[in-house]
């Protein structure tokens, strides 16, 4: 039987209440996969949808982006979910380069929005 799906969830500032409607909308997929989430967008996904399969890590700024980074580099994650926030300055910007870099780096499907992650989400859970 082929391994359960990962999938990355990390949404910054503002984009943690779109990545809690993203998850309701798509509970149903979600559920199929075990999903690993910054600390407080994991709660936030958490709170919207209690079933899923959710392990929180740190805190992004704490080190949760690069535990996820962690996650890439020995093959765990199959898909990463990224809500960047476009509207606030720059404060996240070395995390968002490092993560979408390993993603590069391992070529795995990455959405920075949530359009491409609707369109992902069902590659990445078949
Ligand atoms: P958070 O981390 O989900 O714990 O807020 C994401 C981030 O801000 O990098």
């Amino acid at each position: 039987m082929p391994r359960q799906k990962c999938i990355a969830l990390i949404a910054h500032d503002e984009k943690k209440d779109d990545m809690a409607a993203f998850a309701r909308q798509n509970e149903a997929v979600l559920s199929k996969a075990k999903i690993v989430a910054t600390g407080t967008t994991g709660g936030k996904v958490l709170e919207a949808c209690p079933g899923l399969d959710v392990t929180r890590l740190k805190s992004g700024p704490l080190g949760g982006d690069q535990q996820i980074g962690a996650l890439i580099a020995t093959g765990e994650v199959d898909l990463l979910i990224f809500f960047v926030d476009p509207l606030t300055p720059m404060p996240h910007d070395v995390d968002v380069k490092a993560l979408m870099r390993l993603a590069i780096v391992y070529d795995i499907p990455m959405a920075l929005n949530r359009a491409t992650a609707e369109n992902l989400l069902d590659f990445a859970t078949d």
